[in-house]
């Protein structure tokens, strides 16, 4: 039997983030975004709840739940906003997961603690100016090992968290030998290791994004993370789970529009009534309900085979497909709901618009997922 209700715990949860959402981000985020400024005390606020604890054991200070609650908390988040959502997103997946997946035991308990309570925050460097799909193919960055130190070369591009002033470190892949990819940690503030300004982005406008740069920055030997040439292993494993968070906030953003849209069509009127009598209007906040509600589905089923310990790579991939393209035609739809309005700063819509396309890119694009679903379906390496 297939039940995708969800427990009595994880109701509870979504309430909370759900309110939350409403009282603590939705009344301050338009502001900070049209500033580009972080949401520090949001972030603090998410830590207490411990969300940023969420699918960690209670021994590393986590909450013992899972992934799927995770991405429960992501959807909620991003109903109101995704800089915020992107923001526990990439601390949890990105910046924690990989430590406690792969990290030595001193590692564990040096840097969980803190990056679990939402204290201080980590993030991943993949991406290098050279290429972020073709990973192997584009890395640059080397890390060399000097007696008991790695000595580091190289850049990274789009780096989320990497800057914030709550950033302890970034886990760095880079090339320790030919074809041979590890990850390591690189402290911020080590010499040598230049965290650039942030990018002016098109959206995500609170979250911080950044460009990373590796001058001889010398790192103890015990800051490697798992073994030696696991790297491009490890990271994989770390984006199929990030696919489906990645196609939670995509369904939050998209469940947002339709929130947006239902409260907007009920208060404007046009020609004498209100525009939510048209059925134009309601066939397309229907159809912006058919695609947010798709692409949970589609985000659950994928979940419940990672949660089963199943393989769920093409079910991730196929989530964030569906997902992303529902936000985007949903934060289309919505901004035109709203008119002119859409197309103003202050209101939400118009902020969902711009956050939407990102949604497509990050984390694998589009054409990515699609090439690792024909690759599932047994169809050979593409040109
Ligand atoms: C706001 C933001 C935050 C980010 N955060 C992080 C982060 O925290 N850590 C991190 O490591 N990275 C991060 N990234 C990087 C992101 O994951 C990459 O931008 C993404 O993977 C795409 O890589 P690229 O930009 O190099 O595009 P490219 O790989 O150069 O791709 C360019 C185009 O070519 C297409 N393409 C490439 N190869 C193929 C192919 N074989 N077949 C068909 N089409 C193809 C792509 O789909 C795309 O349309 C972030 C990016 C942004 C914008």
């Amino acid at each position: 039997m297939i039940d995708f209700s969800l427990t009595d715990e994880q109701e509870e949860l979504r309430r909370t983030v759900e309110r939350f959402a409403r009282e603590a981000v939705a009344p301050v985020i338009g502001d900070l975004y049209e500033r580009g400024a972080f949401p520090y005390e949001i972030v603090a606020g998410m830590g207490k709840l411990g969300l940023f604890g969420l699918p960690f054991p209670e021994e590393h200070g986590g909450m013992g739940g899972d992934y799927f609650t995770l991405c429960l908390a992501l959807e909620e988040l991003a109903r109101v906003d995704s800089s915020v959502a992107i923001t526990l997103e990439a601390g949890v997946s990105l910046g924690a997961m990989p430590i406690y997946r792969f990290g030595t035991d001193e590692q564990k308990a040096r840097y969980l603690p803190r990056l679990v309570s939402g204290e201080r925050l980590a993030a991943f460097g993949l991406t290098e100016p050279g290429g972020g799909s073709d990973v192997p193919g584009g890395m640059r960055t080397t890390a060399r090992l000097d007696g008991d130190e790695w000595v580091i070369n190289g850049s990274k591009s789009f780096i989320t968290n990497s800057g914030t002033d709550v950033t302890e470190f970034v886990t760095v892949t880079a090339l320790t030998g030919e074809k041979e990819i590890s990850t390591i940690i690189v402290p911020n503030g080590t010499p040598g290791f230049t965290v650039g300004k942030k990018y002016s982005k098109v959206g995500w406008s609170s979250s911080d994004t950044r460009e990373l740069s590796f001058d001889d920055v010398r790192v103890p030997a015990a800051n490697l993370v798992g073994e030696r040439g696991r790297g491009y292993a490890q990271f994989l494993q770390i984006l199929d789970e990030g696919r489906i968070a990645i196609a939670a906030v995509s369904v939050g953003l998209a469940q947002g529009c339709v929130d947006e849209s239902l409260r907007y069509v009920r208060e404007r009127e046009a020609f004498g009534r209100e525009i939510g009598r048209y059925q134009a209007l309601q066939f397309k906040i229907a159809d912006m309900e058919v695609r947010a509600h798709t692409a949970r589905v589609a985000y659950y089923a994928a979940a419940a085979k990672m949660l089963a310990g199943r393989s769920f790579k093409k079910e991730a991939s196929i989530a964030k497909l569906v997902a992303s393209n529902a936000a985007m035609d949903n934060a289309r739809d919505a901004t035109q709901i709203f008119g002119g309005y859409g197309f103003m700063n202050e209101y939400a819509v118009g902020r969902f618009y711009r956050d939407a396309k990102i949604l497509e890119v990050g984390e694998g694009t589009s054409e990515v997922q699609r090439i690792l679903i024909a690759r599932a379906l047994g169809l050979p390496p593409s040109v």
